[in-house]
Order: structure tokens, then C-alpha cells, then sequence
């Protein structure tokens, strides 16, 4: 099969999610996993270890499809984009084109931003119909029932409803979307307190940290053949 041609079929890492966009926002690393979900289950993690004024280390371990399996310890590069607003801001610098991005994807073992990659938007590949009733089963799911759930502003919740409203209005008749365009990798920032496991096998949950485990050498031998059975005395 061939590699997925659009963004969303990759693990994407903002540098504004990962509290990495401004440089006087320090960042408890160890407090926070980033974990990767494709259809129906985690198909990788991520933890910031250490972060300098221009570089940022990550410790990744992806296990998918074969284009977006991988495991390493790397440095990405930040650089200064200063903006209006924030003076002090930073984003990815990404290695090929030399820009500053907010976004990097990884696919086949390289950090690279969406265009050097060759990467388009999903939503411009798949049928009208499908985007539809996509984003129309997401908000459902955020409004069971029409109700709104307990934490959810009221202004969010009339909007919601209206855009409800609007999709019911489109939608046509029942479209499925394409093999080739199925695949979508979601991001989920999770604070260690609240992760059951963690599924990168580097790591284990301590309290409300991470901690990386240092395997002794002698924990990858073959274990030992059983001792073989003692005859019994007659
Ligand atoms: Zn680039």
C-alpha cells in the first residue's frame, strides 16, 4: 500500500500543545505523554525529556503501519518567531526548508514539516458527503442526545447545536469514505497523574511522573532452560 498523501494520516506534534511556543512558559516535562490514537488504538507515545533556548529532546516510539513505525531519542530545533502578540515566541524549525512551523509530522522516521513531506489536507481528498457525517458523529458524541454535558459553556453548546443543525440540513445519502483515506492519527496530551499505563515501553508510571526504565543487560538474555525433572526416588 502506499503511503497516505494527506496530514492527518500522520503523528503531528504542535509546538503549542506541547507548551513549547513560548520559552517563559516552562514546562513540567515530566508530567506530560502525548499519545497517538489511529482507528480504534494507540498506535505510539511521546515525551518532552529537556528543552534548551533552541533545541527540545523527544523521546518517541511509534508502532503502526509500516510508514509511521519508529523509535528514538532525537532533538527537534526551535527558533524564534516573534510575533505581535508574543515577542518571545518560538516554533518548530524544521530541517529541511529551514522555516519556522508550529506542526511537524513524522512519517518513515523523519520529523519534517507537512509540505516537505508532501503533505495535503485529508478533508480536500474525500468526498463532501463523508466530511458531512464526519464531523457530524463528532458532534453528537460531544452532545448525547442533544443535551449538553456538565463543564460545557453554554455558548459552545448553542453553537454546536446550530452546526448541528446545518450538517443535518447537508447531509445526503449514506457515502463511505475510501480505503486509501481511512487512516487518521489523533493526538491526545495526557498528564501522567491521570494515565492508567503507559504504552511506550521505555517508560514506567511513578507517582505523577514518568520514569525511564533502565533495563539490566541481562534482562533481554533467552531465559534459562528449566532444570530438568528429578526422577523420583522409588
Ligand atoms: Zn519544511
Amino acid at each position: 500500500m502506499q503511503d497516505p498523501i494527506y496530514r492527518e494520516a500522520y503523528p503531528r506534534l504542535s509546538v503549542f500543545e506541547a507548551g513549547l511556543s513560548n520559552r517563559v512558559n516552562e514546562v513540567e516535562f515530566d508530567r506530560w505523554l502525548c499519545r497517538f490514537w489511529g482507528p480504534g488504538r494507540c498506535v505510539g507515545e511521546l515525551v518532552i525529556l529537556a528543552r534548551t533556548e533552541s533545541t527540545v529532546a523527544i523521546d518517541y516510539w511509534f508502532h503502526g503501519p509500516e510508514y509511521l513505525r519508529g523509535r528514538d531519542l532525537i532533538s527537534l530545533s526551535l527558533v524564534a518567531a516573534p510575533n505581535g502578540i508574543d515577542p518571545t515566541r518560538q516554533l518548530f524549525g524544521c530541517d529541511d526548508c529551514k522555516q519556522g512551523r508550529a506542526i511537524l509530522a513524522f512519517k518513515r522516521g523523519v520529523w519534517r514539516c507537512c509540505d516537505c513531506h508532501g503533505l495535503g489536507y485529508r478533508s480536500k481528498l474525500i468526498d463532501p458527503q463523508v466530511r458531512v457525517r464526519e464531523e457530524l458523529a463528532e458532534i453528537d458524541a460531544r452532545i448525547p442526545g442533544g443535551r449538553r454535558l456538565r463543564g460545557m459553556h453554554g455558548r459552545t453548546f448553542r453553537e454546536l447545536r446550530k452546526r448541528q443543525a446545518a450538517l443535518r440540513a447537508q447531509r445526503g445519502p449514506f457515502c463511505e469514505v475510501s480505503e486509501a483515506h481511512r487512516q487518521v492519527i489523533r493526538a491526545e496530551w495526557l498528564e501522567v497523574a491521570k494515565v492508567e499505563h503507559m504504552v511506550h515501553p521505555g517508560y514506567e508510571k511513578a507517582g505523577d511522573k514518568f520514569v525511564k526504565v533502565v533495563r539490566p543487560s541481562w534482562a533481554d538474555d533467552p531465559p534459562a532452560p528449566a532444570p530438568a525433572p528429578v526422577a523420583a526416588k522409588p
